[in-house]
Formats: structure tokens, sequence, C-alpha cells
């Protein structure tokens, strides 16, 4: 016999389907979330970009400023080495930390360019940038401790800082000074309980770059203070005009042992799918990512490490094309915001951004962006995501001809405004 609407199985063994149903649940279920979850701020480029999807979906000609990796494939070279790795059957667990063979591809990486001398033991390898930077402030920071990060901030700093119960302490700056803070504003945010200052140069969101003098001099006051820095170094590899990166752990051994490193292979390796970043820390630090890595993500995926090793170990020539391409588009890009009437771009010299200010339109950030998308069919991403309302983040990791369009597009809606 068969009951209506249950299945077969159940029917033929009503009792014991009946013993083995769990309780029904409450009428009305508590999903209480945990305090940690509830200060976390939405992200506001993913309602853009959710938004801008939309638009392209229903067949609209949407021009995307919003993209925050390279437009290039990943270099083939990484590709087939990832691809043997697979067809050679390297598709298990490996050591939570990376295996040997890349943490030891990262710290020549840093011996050779950047003159740094890590074991590999101080490498963690994980899955993407983001991950380390989280890892990094899981691992140092706590209740009652602040975390200083200029504004403009790549939007997921503060929001992990307050994940790790720690507070964000938020030094401004604009375009005056091209987003660099001073080492006497440094100094002025700094208190008994400031635990990590967070760098990023290159930055995202600003393209801006801090010459070696004003990294040494900001690492000085860091170590004078007794203040971790972590150093978000990811856009290494993306400069213009002729700027030169140093590593804020290049200038001194004290330097060096208040410098956590965070790198990764997203940016000048186009591997943004791939999940693969990396930190180099003093020792006791990177024994407590490992520790923390080992009880959420275990390894990162191991088959792509192979193909991470690859792009260390091989050629860099990828990159040269990329940075002539990136260039030629970003002084055009700069050339024509400046000329648009209400904005005024400053120069960047790294990353794939451009954040002009867009306060003489008399918009915020916000409303600049959506009715850019809505009236041109252009998506920029507000700057109020990354602690600067009177600023749009433009990314030129998009072809020429899109940004050609998109400009002039943009041109004309900011020339329809009432001045
Ligand atoms: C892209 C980026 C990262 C890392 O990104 P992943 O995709 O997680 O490797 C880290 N910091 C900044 C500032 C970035 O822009």
């Amino acid at each position: 016999m068969r009951v209506a609407g249950l299945p077969l199985f159940t029917a033929q063994f009503p009792l014991a389907h009946a013993r083995a149903l769990p309780k029904p649940p409450p009428r009305f279920m508590n999903y209480r979330i945990a305090d940690r979850a509830k200060v976390l701020s939405p992200s506001l480029t993913l309602a853009i970009d959710s938004k801008a999807k939309a638009m392209k979906a229903e067949g609209i000609d949407v021009v995307g400023f919003g993209a925050g990796e390279p437009d290039f494939d990943t270099p083939q070279h990484i590709k087939d080495a990832c691809a043997a790795a697979l067809a050679a059957g390297f598709t298990k667990y490996t050591p939570a930390a990376g295996i040997p063979e890349l943490r030891q591809a990262i710290a020549d990486k840093h011996q050779r360019e950047n003159g740094l001398t890590y074991k590999p033991s101080q490498i963690i390898v994980s899955c993407g940038g983001k991950h380390s930077c989280y890892n990094v402030i899981m691992a140092t920071c706590q209740e009652g401790d602040e975390v200083i990060i200029p504004a403009p901030y790549w939007l997921s700093y503060p929001e992990m800082v307050k994940l790790a119960s720690a507070k964000p302490v938020i030094i401004e700056t604009t375009d005056k000074s091209e987003f660099k803070v001073t080492p006497a504003q440094l100094r002025a945010a700094i208190t008994p309980n400031t635990r990590l200052f967070i760098l990023n140069s290159p930055s995202n969101p600003t393209g801006s770059v801090y010459s070696p003098e004003e990294i040494k001099a900001l690492g000085d006051v860091c170590v004078e203070k007794g203040v971790l820095i972590m150093s978000d170094e990811i856009y290494e590899h993306l400069t213009y005009d002729g700027a030169v990166v140093k590593s804020v752990a290049s200038f001194s051994p004290a330097h060096f042992e208040h410098t956590i490193i965070v790198h990764g292979f997203a940016k000048a390796w186009s591997m943004t799918g791939w999940r693969l970043g990396w930190t180099a820390a003093p020792e006791p630090i990177a024994k407590a990512i490992d520790a923390i890595q080992g009880h959420s993500t275990s390894n990162p995926t191991s088959f792509a490490q192979k193909g991470a090793v690859a792009a260390l170990n091989g050629s860099q020539e990828h990159l040269k094309g990329w940075l002539v391409e990136f260039a030629k588009r970003r002084s055009f890009a700069h050339a024509k915001l400046n000329a648009m009437p209400g904005i005024t771009c400053a120069n960047a010299k790294g990353a794939f951004y451009l954040f002009p200010n867009i306060s003489g339109t008399g918009l915020k950030s916000t409303e600049f962006c959506a009715r850019l998308l809505e009236q041109e069919k252009v998506a920029a991403v507000p700057g109020i995501a990354f602690g600067a309302d009177d600023y749009i983040r433009l990314s030129y990791a998009t072809s020429m001809a899109n940004i050609e369009k998109g400009l002039a597009r943009m041109d004309n809606f900011v020339r329809g405004l009432k001045q």
C-alpha cells in the first residue's frame, strides 16, 4: 500500500520511519547571527556589480570599470604546470602551509628581488592574498587592540579587523598628498593599544605608490613605537613612470623584524581564480598562521600550488607586455578624466586603478555611480566603499576600446549635470 504524498520506501516501513523522524522544528526558529558577523558592512562593490551584471544579462551594453583583476589570461606555462600536476595525480592534501617546493620558491623570490632572507618555515601559502591578510589579522589582533588603516583603504581590511574583535583606526588622506600618510600622522594615531599598521603600496583603490624614503620613514615610526606592520605588496610588480617599490622589511634588521609581508599570485600573474597568496612573517607569527590555517582551510589547492611554483621560477616576460598595455590605458584615462568638468584625477604610479575626485560635480560617490550606471550604462565603484566619499574607483583592467567608450559616456554624464 502506498500512502499518498510519501515516497515509497517510507510507506513500506511506516513505524520505523516514524521513530526515526526528528522532532519537528519550533514554529519560529531563532536564526541568531553571531555579533561578529553582524558588525560587518555589506559590500557596496558587490551591489553595484550585481546591478551591472543584471543589466548586461538583459542585453544592455554596460561598460564595466569595476574589475579588481587583470583582463589578461594566466600565462600558458603556469597553466601547463598545473595541468601536468593534475594529470600526474597530484590531487591529495599537502601540508597546511603549502608544499615545500613552493615555500622555497617564495623564499627565493624574496631573496632575489627584495634582498630579504626568509626560511621556508617563515612562509605560509594561503588561499589568496585576501586569506593571507585575514590570517595575519587573526593571528596578531584581539579585543582591545587597535589597527591603523590609512583611508582610502582596501575595503576588506577594516572588516577583518572587526572580525578579530579589534578596532580599526582610520587615518584620512586625500589626493592632495597622493593619498599618502605622513610619519607625523602615523605617530599621532599610535596609542599604547596599537598593534598593527596596515600598509598597501602600490595601493588599491588609489594606485598611489610610496617612495622608498617615505616607506622607510613610516617603518621608522613603527620600529620606534613597537608596532607591527602588515605590508600588502600584492601590486609590487605593477608600476609605471619608473616608480620604485621597496618593501618596508628591507631597510634594517629592525624593520624586517616588525614586518609581515602579504603577497600573492592574483595580480602580477593574473591568477585571481586560483586562490593563492602568501605571508612572509617572523617565525612565531608564521607558526600561529599555520595553526589557524590547519584548523580552517587546511592547504591551498594542491595542483594550483604546482602552477604557482612555475609562476615564480619561470619566465616573467609576460609582465613587460602587460605593463606597456596598462601604462597606455592609464595615461589615456588620466588625461580624459582631468578634462571632464568637476573631475580631477591624481596621478597613480601603480596597480591598475585611477581614483578621480568627483566633489566638483556636487554629487557624493554612491549617487554619482548609481546615476552613471542608470543614465550612461557605465559601472564604477563608489569611493565610499573604500572610506572616501568624494571619489570613485575606475579599474583600467579592461580593453582600450572599452575605456574609450566608457569615458566618452562618463564625459557626457558629467557635462549633463547642473554645475
Ligand atoms: C587583489 C588584492 C589582494 C589579494 O587578492 P586575492 O585574490 O585574495 O589573492 C590583496 N590585497 C589587495 C589590496 C588587493 O587588491
